[in-house]
């Protein structure tokens, strides 16, 4: 539809126009009062015995989270147990009753140790709700960006990271707007000028790299040649939050880019990992790794800012 496009701005300029840099809403949560032998508790139980709730639940994992901490419990017998998004053991036996998901308690004692006190740099602080922040998800619609050597589009995996990345900045207290939150095509001028129109304290474009040889891996942050020493700091911040993902790092370069030559405040182009690289083709691809790789951005972009 021709008219759909234009209809479309014209909506979401009027929307910035009202709300400013707006934030996204969360879900409800969730309480479950259910008793069981003190040996074993249900997954709610523990979250609240860890002071978090139940951010997510599907047949094959569990995420708790609280303001500065994120726990991902896969639920098969001896899963895996990360606390943002490090490896703290195993999840031991799990037993399902009554479509209740029962863990045994002395997982309290493992998990707590690895929980950051709420006095870091991912807390929600006075100071952020003041803080905007735009979220660029490379390419969408007819530009698709690289594609994989397992055959996924650039453009996907860069809007899956960048939704995570939007709703744990908001979460945090943040303002945050995506220049796209669904798989459409927006110029490049236009990216940039959202940031410019919103005067963002921040503006992070989100990308997956690609090269000839499929042996080159790791992630980049580009900035502009003429970059502001705070577009540097930004960058610099999101690397070193990055290296916690265990990719390999290329460091800071700079490059001019559309994004970031058009847009006035501090501006940093994230290349997560390569898709001509099998290794990491696949953990891009991979939901859990998107979210590990958004949980680093999110605590680089709060540490810039902390
Ligand atoms: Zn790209």
């Amino acid at each position: 539809m021709g008219n759909q496009p234009t209809l479309r701005l014209l909506l979401t300029s009027v929307v910035l126009a009202i709300a400013g840099c707006g934030e996204t809403s969360k879900g409800p949560i969730v309480d479950d009062p259910s008793t069981v032998a003190p040996q074993t508790v249900t997954i709610y139980q523990l979250a609240g015995l860890l002071g978090m709730h139940v951010s997510e639940s599907t047949q094959t994992h569990v995420k708790l989270k609280n303001s500065a901490n994120t726990v991902m419990l896969f639920t098969f017998s001896d899963g895996p147990v990360y606390v943002n998004a490090k490896s703290v053991g195993k999840i031991g036996t799990i037993e399902r009753k009554d479509g209740r998901i029962h863990v045994s308690r002395s997982l309290v004692a493992q998990i707590r140790p690895a929980l950051h006190k709420p006095a870091s740099g991912s807390l929600v602080r006075l100071g952020n709700s003041s803080r905007c922040i735009v979220i660029d998800a490379g390419h969408g619609g007819k530009d698709p960006g690289a594609t994989s050597v397992l055959g996924t589009r650039e453009k996907h995996i860069n809007l899956a990271v960048a939704r995570k990345v939007a709703s744990l900045l908001s979460e945090r207290g943040f303002r945050v707007r995506m220049t796209r939150s669904s798989d459409r095509f927006i110029e490049l001028e236009q990216r940039a000028a959202i940031a410019n129109r919103l005067r963002a304290d921040l503006f992070v474009s989100i990308h997956s790299d690609s090269f000839p040889k499929s042996s080159r891996r790791g992630y980049t942050m580009y900035v502009a040649r003429s970059a502001s020493q705070a577009s540097f700091r930004a960058a610099g911040s999101i690397a070193r939050a990055m290296s916690r993902t265990g990719l390999g790092s290329h460091g800071t370069q700079t490059a001019d880019y559309k994004v970031l030559i058009r847009t006035r405040g501090p501006a940093v182009l994230v290349e997560m990992g390569y898709l001509t690289n099998r290794r990491e083709a696949a953990l891009l691809k991979s939901p859990s790794f998107q979210t590990r790789l958004a949980e680093a951005i999110a605590d680089g972009i709060s540490d810039y800012f902390g």
